[in-house]
């Protein structure tokens, strides 16, 4: 079994405590950890030796909500100025995903894919959409997160916007992909019931997804009161609010990953935190498109597990963590709340919901979990212990630029450069003339 070595690093174990750890050593056989001991203690040969001097070493950062396919609107200016949050929907993102080929799918998620091995993240929910070539669109973005070397969980986005056969394309896709994940076991992909919102979907088709999931035994991934309007059309159309609603069509259950839950009231939360969901928080995402800002610490006291993601805004966990915090001051006018549950959303509940998807511990630093860790040069100006070392990671080691990425043993970045036998100036060349071809499109 291929044994690495990584040596005279400051640890950081995330979970609760995080601890710090001196003078430990942490050997990787396999994907896996092995163990984390006082120097000298673990025994050669090494196939590897990775040097943290100077570095601290922590588990690799996991993104809870994610579109790869986000990749070509950066830069797209043509798209109309949208006032709110359903005329970005109309004038961006259902554009463009409407005429996304499983090429533009495949090369969209490498190019994100390689920009979280670079800042670092090595574990993504995604939440995918391509309505224009909805099948064996999982299988593209798969293909692009095995060439990376990271893992990622994928799922379809079904609405009923482009009608029904489309409807039932993403409903086939989603029970295909996360049989496919099930029969290879493949430890970089796993697979939920991807839905697009409340508002996109009707009675029929969530009852649908509702009864493939249950015989999957899958849970769902889908957008939850992001914006007001969601509430509002739930009303208007159902007579009842989005909680309530999702749930007597039975979509919110413990595995299933809800994004955003911007706009719930306390009742709502309670009856969230009944249904054991998870929310996955994106204040950056939350802001870029007024919607608000989601109410972390209600949530928590209701009981609701939040996890951090951040919508395809960034790949950059430390940033998003930040933003959250400073929303949240905001949200709660108070410069000193939100601190726990902004800080557990990435170090604890992020494990914790990446540890169920994939059914082995990822995102912690002990012995037996995931071997995904990254290196951060860190020399910290103040003493850095259990008690403040979360704040050494928002307020300094996020400042940093990751050094070394690796994911499941195999080392994906050492000293910046990939080490992926991969083109990037050639990959980066194809993205720009496929983005220019898909503009075009539009
Ligand atoms: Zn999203």
């Amino acid at each position: 079994m291929r044994r690495i070595l990584i040596q005279h690093g400051t640890l950081l174990s995330f979970g609760k405590p995080c601890r710090v750890l001196e003078g430990h050593e942490v050997l990787v056989e396999g994907d896996r950890i092995a163990a984390i001991a006082p120097a000298g203690r673990a025994p050669g040969p090494f196939a590897e030796v990775l040097d943290a001097t100077g570095m601290v070493v922590m588990p690799g950062l996991i993104n809870a909500h994610m579109h790869f396919y986000s990749t070509f609107a950066r830069g797209f200016t043509p798209a109309a100025p949208s006032k709110d949050f359903t005329e970005v929907l109309r004038n961006l993102w259902w554009r463009l995903d409407k005429a996304l080929t499983l090429e533009d799918a495949r090369t969209s998620a490498l190019v994100m894919a390689l920009e979280a091995v670079r800042h670092g993240c090595t574990t993504l929910v995604d939440h995918h959409a391509s309505p224009g070539a909805v099948e064996g669109s999982l299988d593209a973005v798969a293909g692009a997160v095995k060439e990376a070397g990271i893992r990622a969980c994928l799922c379809y986005e079904v609405s009923d916007r482009d009608g029904k056969a489309v409807r039932d394309a993403g409903l086939a896709e989603n029970a295909r992909f996360v049989r496919r994940c099930r029969d290879e076991r493949d430890p970089q992909l796993r697979a939920l019931f991807g839905l697009h919102a409340a508002f996109t979907l009707s009675d029929e088709s969530l009852d649908l997804a509702a009864g493939m999931a249950r015989d999957l035994a899958t849970g769902f991934h889908i957008h939850l009161a992001e914006a007001e309007s969601d509430q509002a059309h739930s009303l208007t159309e159902h007579g009842e609010r989005v909680v309530p609603r999702l749930r007597r069509h039975g979509i919110l259950g413990p595995g299933t990953l809800a994004a955003h839950g911007v706009h719930l009231m306390a009742p709502e939360m309670a009856e969230l935190a009944e249904t054991g969901a998870t929310v996955a928080t994106n204040p950056q995402s939350n802001l870029n498109n007024a919607v608000g800002i989601a109410d972390l610490v209600g949530l928590r006291r209701a009981g609701v597990p939040v996890a951090l993601g951040t919508d395809a805004m960034t790949v950059d966990m430390l940033e998003e963590a930040r933003v959250a915090l400073w929303a949240q001051h905001r949200r709660q006018d108070d410069a000193s709340a939100g601190w726990g549950v902004v800080t557990e959303s990435l170090t604890v509940e992020n494990p914790r919901l990446a540890s169920r998807l994939w059914g082995f511990p990822l995102g912690t630093l002990e012995a037996g979990a995931a071997a995904d860790l990254i290196l951060v040069p860190y020399d910290p100006p103040t003493p850095m212990d259990e008690g403040n070392a979360l704040g050494h990671l928002l307020f300094g080691i996020s400042q940093a630029r990751v050094d070394t990425t690796v994911c499941g043993g195999r080392v994906l970045m050492k000293g910046r450069n990939l080490c992926l036998n991969l083109d990037e100036a050639g990959l980066a060349e194809r993205s720009r003339d496929l983005a220019r071809q898909l503009w075009r499109r539009l």
